[in-house]
């Protein structure tokens, strides 16, 4: 690049310009793309638990409510189906954030064996409910000081241990578990969550992360998922440079998987945490 070479130069620039506003165009367009199938499948979801909640309501005001029992288990009903409408809408905001860049990551140093324990702490009651036991090996670290937005890889970590308890196995005998490990691979350290549940079949392992894409149509209605929680995990990750891995066999189980970066240098915790504000 001869930038003596004024004519050369303002060539250069030209180009520049023009690469600028080509990538703007196509920024532009794959959001108005976004938005527009965005819109169609959220209609479609909401409809369900509207739908569900509009039942439950005017079946009482037909006449259902003169029954205290029935009141009560309609009205029941009508508030679950809310709160699944709930929860759908702040996922659907935190992806459609997250698809549209406009979140940003605070990065920190953290201790991740920490955070692995405190999400398994918070979902223990839940996976009992269910007969399934949350463990960690016996070599589980105490520390493992990474570097990545805290809040965001706490989501990570509770997604992925929500769905591995929510499609464990159902079989009479019980018997289910799910393990988070984690291993250092060079300057990352790898976190799996793994289950001994229900497994996927292989034909929809890269289609899971698609928003609203379910394995059973039916089965998530009953137990509640939204469709975008692998969808959210996987935009998280990209927003790390990091992506998700899963490997699955059905009857067996499955496992989850990413990488984190590990500390960079040897600067103190107080001057990396200054530097991720
Ligand atoms: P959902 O709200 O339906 O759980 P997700 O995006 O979290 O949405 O997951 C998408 C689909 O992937 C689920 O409906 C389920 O079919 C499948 N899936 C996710 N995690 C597991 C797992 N640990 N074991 C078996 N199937 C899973």
């Amino acid at each position: 690049k001869d930038t003596r070479n004024p004519l050369r130069r303002i060539n250069q620039e030209i180009f520049n310009f023009a690469g600028l506003k080509q990538r703007e165009i196509e920024e532009l367009k794959r959001m108005a793309d976004f938005r527009r199938e965005f819109l169609a499948d959220v209609s479609h979801e909401l409809k369900t638990p509207i739908f569900a909640a509009q039942g439950y309501i005017y079946t009482l005001l037909d006449g259902a409510a003169d029954d205290e029992a029935v009141r009560t288990r309609f009205l029941q009903k009508a508030a679950n189906s809310l709160d699944g409408l709930d929860v759908l809408v702040q996922d659907l905001l935190m992806l459609s954030q997250l698809e549209t860049k406009q979140i940003r990551m605070y990065y920190s140093y953290f201790n991740l064996a920490e955070l692995i324990r405190a999400v398994f702490d918070q979902m223990e009651g839940k996976a009992e409910s269910q007969g399934i036991a949350l463990r960690l090996p016996a070599d589980f670290p105490e520390q493992l000081w990474v570097w990545a937005d805290k809040q965001r890889i706490q989501q990570v970590i509770t997604n992925l241990t929500s769905n591995a308890i929510k499609y464990s196995n159902d079989s009479p005998e019980g018997g289910g578990w799910v393990e988070a490990q984690v291993r250092e691979e060079g300057d990352r350290i790898r976190v799996l969550i793994k289950d001994n549940g229900r497994g996927i079949p292989a034909e929809h392992l890269n289609r899971i992360f698609e928003r609203f894409y379910r394995v059973e149509k039916s089965r998530a209605k009953v137990s509640g998922g939204t469709g975008l929680g692998l969808a959210i995990v996987k935009h998280i990750l990209e927003a790390h440079k990091s992506q998700i891995d899963v490997q699955s066999e059905v009857g067996k189980g499955s496992v989850f998987s990413f990488r984190l970066k590990k500390r960079k240098d040897k600067r103190s915790r107080s001057q990396q945490t200054e530097l991720a504000e």
